[in-house]
């Protein structure tokens, strides 16, 4: 075969095998050694000592077939999975199939007859692996910002759609019918792509819960375009940052030629659509955790490496085991929020 031969016979190939292929050829995935990553780093001295942050650790051993370092700063020890959700976590050889499988978003049951684990497993380990992508990949926002929120009805396993429907004539800003029992998700993004979905409060936001999503990742000079919503006036003000506010309830839905929020609300779209029809449906005290996933499949779909981007990114933060020990105590504090 020449090479135009063998060109038309890949494009014939399923996008993944493609994909397959690619990284065969360049070897950058070779035989998907995932959870390999944070070792490497380690060893490179790329991440610091997940107890203090230093860098002055040294190797120290070998601990049940990992490395273990000492840090020269804090004296203490540890591993490439200390902190991470890999920590403690028997049958780690399934790991990369688990990663596969997770990435192609097969139900629990069918990761469960696949690798032979229970589904309760099966469950533990998803949300282990959504809690470690909460803080990773989170970028500044620059330019125009679109923020605008949207919510989810309270639910122990299903959920609802609801949308902006009703708001209060002439009114600036109340959304109308927003009761106690929905979970506001506070969205945001800007032009280039920078994203966050941060589950906020039950029912209306306040100018605070603005402020801890996206406080502290938006650079001076942007200008932030939001509805009329009273919360998001504070917040612009609180910040000193320009906003561009659009009432639709006025037909406002562009101005200037550029400053909209139809960005941020094709995501409310997307990701409760991509909640309904993939998941049924979750349960409120998860819900950050499918944003989590919402975004990080966002910010690498563009990558061809995507599942060893988003496998990378899982090994990243060692605090998430801490944080997914927390879901628990996250949703009690965000249920207290009820009126
Ligand atoms: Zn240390």
């Amino acid at each position: 075969m020449d090479y135009q031969q063998i060109l038309a016979a890949i494009q014939t190939l399923p996008e993944t095998e493609q994909k397959q292929l690619i990284s065969e050829l360049t070897g950058k995935v070779g035989k998907r050694e995932y959870i390999s990553n944070r070792r490497e780093k380690l060893i490179n001295k790329q991440v610091g000592c997940p107890h203090c942050s230093s860098l002055k650790f040294y190797r120290f051993g070998k601990d049940k077939g990992s490395i273990r370092f000492m840090c020269k700063e804090c004296k203490r020890t540890f591993t490439e999975y200390s902190g991470t959700w890999l920590a403690g976590l028997h049958k780690k050889e399934l790991v990369n199939d688990y990663l596969d499988l997770m990435h192609e978003q097969k139900s629990l049951d069918k990761i469960k007859e696949v690798l032979h684990i229970n589904k309760k497993t099966a469950f533990d380990w998803r949300h282990k692996i959504l809690s470690s992508f909460e803080e990773v990949e989170k970028k500044d926002f620059n330019g125009i910002i679109e923020s605008d929120e949207t919510f989810f009805l309270k639910s122990d396993k299903g959920s609802k759609k609801l949308t902006h429907k009703g708001r209060k004539r002439g009114g600036s800003s109340s959304k109308r019918g927003i009761s106690g029992d929905q979970v506001a998700v506070i969205v945001t993004t800007d032009r280039k792509g920078s994203m966050d979905l941060s589950v906020a409060t039950m029912g209306r936001i306040g100018k605070n819960d603005i402020e801890n999503a996206i406080g502290s990742r938006i650079s001076s000079g942007s200008i932030l375009c939001t509805d009329g919503h009273v919360s998001y006036k504070g917040f612009a003000k609180d910040v000193n940052l320009t906003q561009v506010v659009l009432r639709a309830d006025l037909k406002q839905y562009v101005k200037q030629g550029i400053y909209h929020i139809q960005n941020v609300n094709s995501l409310h779209n997307r990701v409760k659509k991509w909640i309904d029809s993939t998941f049924w449906g979750v349960s409120t005290k998860y819900l950050q955790n499918y944003m989590n996933w919402f975004r990080i499949e966002q910010a690498f779909r563009k990558s061809i490496y995507a599942e060893q981007d988003i496998a990378n990114c899982s090994t990243e933060d060692s605090l998430s085991l801490n944080r997914y020990r927390q879901i628990n105590y996250r949703y009690q504090m965000l249920i207290a929020t009820q009126s």
